[in-house]
């Protein structure tokens, strides 16, 4: 025998050797790496050694952190972090098998109930995270003969399963009612005197990377005249907007008038998973038919656990204490630099030019500040931006720090009478 020592690199040339098509493979994928960093498109990921908070650690390096979706702080609370421990100590660590089979735990079920009582629905069931909620859910619902209406905003999880269902597909103007009026109307032309086929329309509450929020009141007014279904999206809303953080569909009162309600448990509810509420069919459908929950393991029990726990803080006077700090910040960031902002914790600031969005996050991260640029295909093509979020964990110093460094690197931000814009627009 040699000297085991040797016996690495020694595999390695073997496998080199032997495998040539990996070499091709590896190139032609670096190629493409190539094309998308020629793009300024190119992605990476960075690695915090810290929970989520508004100071994170960064390469041992201290950043406040303006770029999560944690809005209320709960990603690193004590009562979720404390939920987290009891339901592992108590159910372990893994469900062991898909909800159907026998993954289905006491926290799951829990969870589920105390969703469906909070959002004012019959049911609910949660999923694994809200990108597999769309996924099992639009597809379950519609297929080749059916029709989807989607906002052109709508997050990629809605985009993609409304492909995976092979309905046909109309893409409405962002928040353009008028739009949306025409497209139902052609819709509701094709699907003839049968009836047979369905027509669904998608649509966000407040809209993940502009902050902007959709006409809920109108979309519905409109789905109930064409006969359609409505499926919103509450991922930025809940926990933000509505009675004890309920929802934009509860603020403007159309909830009972929508069919399926989503949203994410990784955002303001601190915890992750994802969610549908509705009717107790919709629910009892939805585990007979919606993929993503049958064809995989149950949440981890501590994620359900902490989610609930999430929900309770959220629906609960300290709930109401968080949303008014979030707010008191976001206040505070929008005098400070003067700029026309959506309404909500999303505060986008546009740079137009993706290699521009990157030069200034850089700048922003080099002064300690975690700001993210975002880029095609996250917004589309020359509409990069800055999205910067705000946390109720954030306190007025970080705020002012952010503010101050902003209109420092865009001194436009500062002239008097200029409210328009910190940055040009595209
Ligand atoms: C983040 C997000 C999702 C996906 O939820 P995850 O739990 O992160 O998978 C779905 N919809 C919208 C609008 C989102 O912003």
């Amino acid at each position: 025998m040699g000297d085991p020592a040797g016996a690495g690199p020694e595999q390695l040339r073997h496998d080199k050797r032997v495998n040539p098509e990996r070499n091709q493979f590896n190139q032609e994928l670096e190629a493409r790496l190539e094309a998308l960093r020629l793009k300024n498109l190119f992605r990476e990921l960075r690695t915090l050694d810290s929970p989520q908070a508004p100071a994170v650690d960064l390469n041992g390096r201290a950043m406040l952190n303006f770029s999560s979706n944690d809005y209320l702080g709960l990603a690193n609370h004590p009562l979720l972090k404390e939920a987290a421990v009891r339901a592992l100590e108590r159910f372990g660590v893994g469900a062991g098998a898909s909800r159907l089979i026998s993954g289905t735990l006491a926290p799951h079920h829990e969870l589920e109930q105390v969703l469906a009582q909070f959002k004012g629905t019959e049911a609910a069931l949660s999923f694994s995270s809200g990108y597999a909620t769309a996924l099992g859910t639009i597809p379950a619902l519609v297929g080749r003969d059916d029709i989807v209406i989607l906002d052109k905003l709508v997050h990629a999880c809605m985009v993609d399963a409304t492909r995976l269902s092979g309905a046909r597909v109309r893409v409405c103007r962002h928040n353009d009612i008028d739009h949306l009026e025409e497209l139902l109307r052609w819709a509701d032309a094709q699907r003839g005197a049968a009836e047979e086929s369905r027509i669904l329309v998608l649509t966000e509450s407040v809209f993940s990377m502009d902050g902007d929020r959709a006409p809920l009141r109108d979309i519905v007014e409109l789905k109930n005249r064409f006969r359609a279904w409505l499926m919103v999206d509450e991922a930025h809303a809940l926990g933000l907007f509505g009675r004890q953080g309920r929802g934009c569909a509860e603020e403007l009162g159309v909830s009972n008038e929508i069919e399926i309600q989503m949203g994410t448990l990784g955002k303001a509810v601190g915890a992750a998973g994802g969610y549908i509420c509705g009717s107790q069919v919709l629910i009892d459908f939805l585990v007979n038919a919606s993929r993503s929950f049958i064809f995989s393991t149950a949440p981890v029990p501590a994620a359900a656990a902490s989610a609930l726990a999430g929900i309770r803080l959220i629906s609960s006077p300290d709930g109401d204490v968080l949303r008014r700090k979030l707010w008191e910040n976001v206040n505070e960031f929008r005098a400070g630099i003067r700029t026309p902002m959506p309404d909500g914790a999303i505060l986008p600031l546009h740079v137009g030019d993706e290699a521009a969005a990157l030069e200034f996050a850089g700048r922003l991260r080099a002064e300690g500040f975690l700001v993210p640029a975002i880029r095609y295909p996250t917004v589309a093509r020359g509409r990069a931006r800055l999205r910067i979020t705000m946390s109720a964990a954030h306190n007025l110093e970080q705020v002012r720090l952010l503010t101050a460094a902003l209109r420092r690197l865009h001194p436009q931000a500062n002239a008097p009478g200029q409210p328009a814009t910190i940055l040009p627009s595209s």
